[in-house]
């Protein structure tokens, strides 16, 4: 009953219009199930078997996302099923996404993740890099992809105005690409994916529409995962 509860205080919070993606990385498959039967749909996992492993466990109108850092060769292991992969950080894996989704005759959602934190060790892309890619002629030529919007990692850190400042870049970068990318097929951008358990009330005041949300439900993990 426990998780239960946080969900619906978060989901209390939660404005209309915003998806709330409920992270169950390292946690059991009861946990996931608890969520479910409260009416929650969407769930969020970072390493690809262990959402192969929970998907195929698990009742088949589950919306999951991938929003760990992929590696090139797990791809084809969800390409079947995954409804939005969260940390694309390179065209490479952008084509190999394309590539398997092809295979299973379907178009996957991707966002393109974006370097905003200061610390070094954040995976991103550089908003210059995010330009390059979605104006290339190569990326033209991915038909079996979507790209539907950006996430973002902020800083981890107490500084409440520097986490905010940094959402907020993303924000105004998000709405300028609205605004100057050319009309194509495999762009429509409609989601920013920007906040977690600690900082999801910062990053929805600064304009996000999807939150990544894992400890404020399920409780601490046993392990960084
Ligand atoms: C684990 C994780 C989350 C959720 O983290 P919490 O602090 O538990 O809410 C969100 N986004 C990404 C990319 C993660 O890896």
């Amino acid at each position: 009953m426990l998780i239960k509860n946080n969900l619906d205080k978060i989901l209390e919070t939660v404005p209309g219009g915003v998806t709330l993606v409920a992270v169950s990385k390292t946690k059991p498959i009861s946990d996931i199930q608890e969520v479910y039967d409260a009416g929650h749909k969407v769930f969020g996992e970072n390493k690809v078997q262990e959402m192969v492993q929970k998907y195929e466990a698990l009742p088949k109108d589950i919306e999951w996302h991938m929003i760990g850092h992929l590696q090139r060769n797990k791809v084809k292991y969800m390409a079947p099923f995954v409804s939005l992969i969260h940390g694309v950080d390179s065209f490479k894996t952008l084509k190999e996404i394309d590539k398997q989704a092809q295979k299973n005759n379907r178009i996957i959602p991707c966002l393109l993740e974006a370097k905003i934190a200061q610390e070094d060790s954040k995976f991103g892309l550089s908003f210059a890099e995010i330009e390059e890619i979605l104006t290339s002629d190569a990326f033209k030529e991915l038909k079996n992809i979507q790209i539907s919007g950006l996430m973002g990692m902020a800083s981890y850190t107490d500084d409440k105005e520097q986490i905010a400042k940094e959402f907020r870049s993303l924000k105004n970068f998000f709405e300028k690409l609205k605004k100057e990318l050319p009309k194509a097929e495999n762009i429509n951008l409609t989601t920013l994916s920007m906040g977690m358990s600690g900082d999801y009330k910062i990053a929805l005041a600064n304009g996000s529409n999807m939150i990544r949300v894992g400890s404020a439900i399920f409780g601490a993990r046993n392990y960084i995962a």
